[in-house]
């Protein structure tokens, strides 16, 4: 049996050791730190992954704010608002949630928040330090598996990590981190890789962060790799009350046969994205009150 990599425990135990830094502030009459949600038009999975931030932030003592704004908000308006939220000095960290309408630029919006406050990790800034002397707040989902490999004790020296999707918020950050970070030999795949499975059968830790369910199947596994699931699609599921359950982009059920470590979707990198914000939340607090 392979080592079920529990994200959620993981994250319950980094969210209680903030819990401690945040009642000690509070204790000494201190403020907590404040992270605020901003949320443009509505996106029916984006409440769901709202609720779990700002529960995160009640469970550890944070003060948060929501901003919902309509859809027809134009990028000027949001991005004058993020320009107030840079200068709240009341404010420690901001995310602006994902997706935003079309007519709403990502990359503009991304590069309008004060990298110091950014604490998804999305700007260039942030993105640019990765491997630096002087690391700053980290794309918070890469952050989250680096930290699930940390605590598992899982090694990475030398050993060869194929990460399979180069998105500029996952796949290519993380495989940065274990280049530079966790000194892996690192290759990364994506939708023009020829035959990836010669790649994928080749790691020694494999990443999947595509959004295909069952694209990796047991065949393109090597014998005792560990196996890190991004991947969360919505699939249909009539036995769920909700219509639809949750899926990686691994086989869990054939790939957990000869895997020596995986994570399981859902519980496995999920709740490490939220407890990465919250620790980048109180690093922003920190350098803030430095
Ligand atoms: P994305 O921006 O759509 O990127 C997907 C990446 O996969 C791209 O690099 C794409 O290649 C590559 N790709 C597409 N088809 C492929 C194929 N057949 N073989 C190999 N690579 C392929 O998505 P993302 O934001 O990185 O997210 C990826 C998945 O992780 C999604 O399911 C998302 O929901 C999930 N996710 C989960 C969390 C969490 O907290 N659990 C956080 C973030 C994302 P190109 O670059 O060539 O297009």
């Amino acid at each position: 049996m392979p080592t079920i990599i529990d994200g959620k425990k993981i994250a319950t135990d980094i969210k209680n050791e903030i819990a401690d830094r945040v009642k000690a502030l509070r204790d000494s009459d201190e403020r907590p730190p404040h992270l605020a949600i901003i949320v443009v038009g509505d996106d029916g999975p984006s409440h769901t992954y709202v609720n779990g931030k700002i529960n995160a932030c009640k469970a550890v003592g944070f003060d948060y704010s929501l901003m919902q704004f309509a859809a027809t908000m134009t990028e000027q308006k949001l991005v004058k608002h993020i320009d107030g939220l840079n200068a709240d000095e009341d404010i420690d960290g901001f995310i602006v949630q994902l997706p935003l309408p079309e007519h709403i630029s990502v990359q503009t919006v991304i590069e309008s928040i004060a990298p110091k406050k950014d604490v998804d990790g999305f700007t260039n800034q942030n993105f640019g330090s990765i491997g630096s002397k002087h690391e700053l707040l980290l794309p918070a989902t890469p952050f989250g598996i680096m930290e699930l490999i940390r605590r598992y004790s899982i090694e990475t020296e030398g050993k060869h990590c194929v990460v399979v999707g180069a998105s500029r918020l996952v796949g290519a950050p993380l495989s940065l981190m274990m280049l530079e970070d966790a000194r892996a030999t690192v290759t990364v795949c994506h939708k023009y890789t020829v035959n990836l499975a010669t790649h994928t059968k080749e790691a020694d830790i494999l990443v999947v962060a595509v959004g295909k369910p069952g694209l990796i199947t047991k065949d393109m596994v090597k014998e005792g790799a560990v196996v890190i699931d991004v991947g969360t699609s919505r699939v249909e599921d009539s036995s769920k009350k909700s219509g639809f359950r949750l899926s990686g982009d691994v086989d869990f059920e054939e790939v957990s046969k000869i895997a020596s470590a995986i994570t399981p979707v859902p519980g496995g990198v999920g709740p490490m994205t939220i407890a990465s914000l919250i620790l980048n939340t109180m690093s922003a607090y920190e350098s803030a009150h430095e």
